[in-house]
Order: structure tokens, then sequence, then C-alpha cells
């Protein structure tokens, strides 16, 4: 095995989910947002906040103007104000957009220049002279100003690919105009590791700081930024969760993870590492993108097992089944109950939720209980409120909050404000019969509002519970609208969330049984009488 590169002292950690970021197809952020989650990245440790082009975005004028009036307190991060060369055949002194980043009073500045001769040709319609000119001009003038300036050389390595010597000569100019780091932007992201490292050995010879910047076009965004590391720069772009246009961009927090649990480099303090998993899902709560369950180190699959064969093993030593601690990085193990699942699975998965399942009898027996039910359809892989419920029951732990004597639901085409559908639910509950009607958007939602009505007159705190997410599934696709429907919701307090399952072929129940679940496993936790 060859030994892995030492850490230069001054290696950087430029992220640009705020920028480029910002470009992914559907995401809008407010100056409120962008806020947050710089926030947020001062905190995960990155040395450089890229925020955004003012002067050609009034939004992200507005958010250097609030950084820079006092509501953005960074502890470790500084801020970059993103902006172009100077326009064709104009002095950088008097173009309108280089004095924008001069006024977002940003210790830093991020210029973008051409580097590929095919662009400058086609879409500058400049002469290669004049876009070197561009890159002198504009740099010495923010340097000038008292700016730290890095420089994108954007498509240079298709640029590189395309005119070796003009590409480098790029390189070379901005350098030369005062540009502390110039990083090589794989722009349209075909690169692949194996290219990454002539390229990058080639610009290294001009004796700059060089930084790199993928898109993750082939799939490579992360091993082709490491493959630029190996090469020897010592700055690398990337954003959070991998936002960004198309395929996105290099994820930061893999490659931060990479690097200081792989490499043995310190780029942020333990500490901050054990927060990249609270705060990769707080920036998708921000920027309203799903987080994704498989992502490296911070996914909530990216530690989950499932064959009951691993679970045994695993009882015996965690380590032989992960590539690292998971608390490292703020992730955690996790056991997924399935039909795949033995004994030692739902042992493991009893004792994760606070039960004592070590009676083997027992566990048989509630394993035997979740394969017929998983045969029937039920998935409790991501319903461990459900699970717990089943737990529960086999256990006799008596939580008998409330008993349904019966439902029912009408849904028609009827044009009111209070929804389309009707239910009646009808209860007991503390000793007393509660019957109510709810109307709702839809039959489930006219299903919570009486389920709701008639809880809150015993327990009150029903109140709080919110569902936040309802998703079907059909299982056996083909069989028509005879099928078996699995159902999901989601459920908050506010406090915690909790998943519920139900299956049925008729969607209308499953999702009654889904409802049902959801409330009695909030009771469970806060089963407080009414006072
Ligand atoms: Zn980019």
């Amino acid at each position: 095995m060859t030994s892995l590169p030492v850490a230069p002292d001054t290696f950087h950690v430029f992220d640009t989910t705020l920028r480029d970021g910002a470009q992914q197809e559907g995401l809008r952020l407010t100056v409120a947002d962008k806020l947050k989650i710089a926030r947020h990245l001062d905190e995960l440790g990155v040395n450089f906040i890229e925020g955004g082009w003012p002067g050609a975005n009034p939004n992200d004028t507005a958010f250097f103007a609030a950084a820079a009036d006092g509501e953005l307190e960074l502890h470790h991060a500084e801020l970059v104000a993103f902006g172009f060369t100077r326009r064709v055949g104009a002095k950088a002194a008097d173009d309108p957009l280089v004095q924008a980043l001069i006024d977002a009073r940003t210790p830093v500045i991020c210029i973008v220049a051409k580097s590929h001769d095919e662009h400058v040709f086609r879409a500058l319609h400049a002469t290669l002279e004049e876009n070197l000119e561009m890159i002198r001009d504009t740099v010495s003038h923010l340097v000038a100003n008292g700016r730290r300036v890095f420089v994108d050389c954007e498509h240079f390595f298709d640029g590189y690919k395309s005119n070796p010597a003009y590409a480098l000569e790029c390189v070379r100019t901005a350098a030369e105009a005062g540009a502390e780091v110039v990083v090589l932007c794989d722009t349209n992201g075909g690169m692949l590791p194996s290219q990454m490292g002539d390229i990058v050995t080639a610009a290294s010879a001009i004796g700059v700081d060089l930084g790199v910047h993928c898109h993750n076009d082939t799939g490579c965004a992360v091993a082709n930024t490491l493959a630029a590391v190996d090469a020897g720069v010592m700055h690398i772009q990337g954003t959070v969760n991998g936002h960004g246009e198309r395929t996105g961009n290099a994820n930061i927090i893999t490659l931060i993870a990479n690097l200081q649990l792989k490499y043995g480099w310190s780029l942020v303090s333990e500490a901050s590492l054990r927060e990249a998993t609270r705060i990769s899902h707080a920036i998708s709560g921000i920027t309203n993108v799903p987080p994704n369950s498989r992502q490296p180190y911070v996914g909530i699959s990216a530690f989950a097992h499932k064959a009951g064969l691993h679970a045994s093993a695993i009882k015996v030593d965690a380590n032989l089944y992960q590539h690292i601690d998971p608390t490292l990085v703020g992730n955690d193990m996790r056991m997924l109950v399935s039909d795949m699942a033995g004994r030692a699975n739902i042992q493991l998965k009893g004792e994760e939720l606070g039960y004592d399942l070590s009676d083997r009898e027992l566990a048989g027996r509630i394993t035997d209980v979740v394969k017929q039910r998983e045969m029937d359809g039920y998935s409790y892989e991501s319903a461990d409120a459900s699970f717990e419920l089943l737990l529960r029951e086999q256990l006799e732990l008596g939580d008998d909050f409330f008993e349904v004597l019966s439902w029912r639901v009408l849904t028609g085409h009827e044009v009111k404000p209070e929804g389309d559908s009707e239910a009646t639910v009808k209860l007991r509950a503390r000793g007393e019969v509660l019957a109510y009607v709810g109307e709702g958007h839809g039959p489930v939602n006219a299903l919570d509002m009486a389920l709701r009505a008639a809880l809150k007159q015993a327990y009150a705190h029903v109140d709080d519970f919110e569902l936040i997410d309802y998703r079907v599934r059909i299982l056996d696709q083909g069989h028509g609208t005879d099928a078996i429907v699995r159902t999901l919701i989601d459920t908050t307090d506010g406090e915690r969330t909790w998943t519920t399952v139900g299956v049925g072929t008729n969607v209308i129940e499953a999702s009654w049984e889904a409802l049902y679940d959801a409330y009695r496993w909030g009771l469970t936790k806060r089963a407080v009488p009414v006072g």
C-alpha cells in the first residue's frame, strides 16, 4: 500500500454551497436561509464560505450586506464574494460588477476566469490575449483594494485538453497578478480520477498554490478531488450534501471525513466532525431537499445493517462490519428489522429501543410475528414506532389508551373550504364513549380530524401531534385495483418524529391503521391525563 500524502500546513476547505450549490434545480434560498446555512458551515469548520454573487443577484447583495452589518458572526470561516473577471474591452476600475465585489466587504474574493481557448472565442468573443488582460486587470485591481483573491479557472481540464499552453498561461497570469490560489475547475464534471494527476502536476510547475473544483457528472467528484489532492492541490471546493446543478458538486462532508479519517489529516476539530451528521440534516431542512439516506458517512443508512447473519456477528464486534466508528461523524449504527432478520437482529433492535429481549423464547416468538407480518406486507425498517408497538403488545405492557368502536368515511365531489371528505370515529377512552365527526381534504385527513377530535377529550396533548408526511406504496403491482398497499405516516409532536405503517387491500383501511398506530405510539410516550 502506498503512503498517503501529508497535509500541507495551509490546506483550505472552501465551501460553495451558497453559490454553486444554490444552482441546484428547484433550490431557492432566502437571505435568512443563507445566513442559517453559513452559521452551520462555520460550525462544521470550513475555512472559506462562498456566499454568492453580489451585484448580479439582488438576493446575494442583500446577504453580503446583512453579513457585513453584523447579522453573521463567523468564528472560524472567512466569507468570500464570487464574481467574474471584468467585461471585455472595459477597465476593472470602471466595471460596476467588479465594484460590487469590493462593496460586498468580504476579506476574500473569488473570481472566475475563462481558461479554455474555445470558450474565450465562442462565449466571450474575445482574443486569447484580451482574456489574459481581463484576468490580470481584475486580479490586480482587487488586490490593490486590499482583498485576498482566489481565481477559479473555469473549464480548466477541458481547456488543458484543447490547448494546454493557453490553459497554463491563464493560471500563470492569475498568479503573477496576485492571486493567492488558482483553482482548477472541472466545470462540466467529465473527468476521471486517473486523468487528474498529470494535469494537476503540469499546473503545479507554475509554482502557485492550486485548488480544485469538481462536479459529479461521472460520479467521480469526490474521487477526482482526492486525486487532485494526491497530486498536490492545497485547496478543495465542494458543497454540503453535494448540492449543485445537474448531478451536483463534490460533497464537502465526504471530502472532510475522508481526509480526516482516512488520510489522518486534521482539517476540522474532532468535535466539529462529530456534528457532521446533524449539520448535514439541518442544511437539508433549510434547502428543503430530502436528505439522501445513502450519503456516505452521514446518511441514515450509512451504518445500517440488515442481514441476520451480520447482526449476530455485530453482537460480537461491531467493527467487523463498519469501515469507521460512526460516532466520529455523529452517526449511529442502526439495526434494520426486516424479513431477513434473525433473532439477533430483533434483540439488538429491541435493545436500541430500550427493551430487554434477552429471553430466547420471547425473542424467538417476536421474530416469528415480525416474519409473518412482513410476509403480509408490513415493513418495519423505517416504521420504528409500529415495531415498538408490536414489541409492547408481545410484552403485554397494556397500552389501553383507547379502544376504537367504529369508524367510517365518506368522500365525494363537493367544493367547500373544509374539504371534500367527512369521517366519523367512535371510541372508548378513559371509560367514556366518544363519537366525533371530522372534515378534511381527502379521507385520511378527515379521519385524522375525527380521531383527533375524539381523543382530545381524553388526552388534550394529542393536539400537538402533527402528521408531516404520508406515503403510499403499491406492493403487488400489476394486480390491478385490488393490490395490497402499504402506507407510512410520519408524525411529530415538535420534539420527536415517529413513523408508523399500515397494510391492506383498501388504501383507506391501511391509512387508518398507520394513523391509529401514530396516535397510540404518541400516547405511550406522553400519556399524561387531562388536567
Ligand atoms: Zn461549479
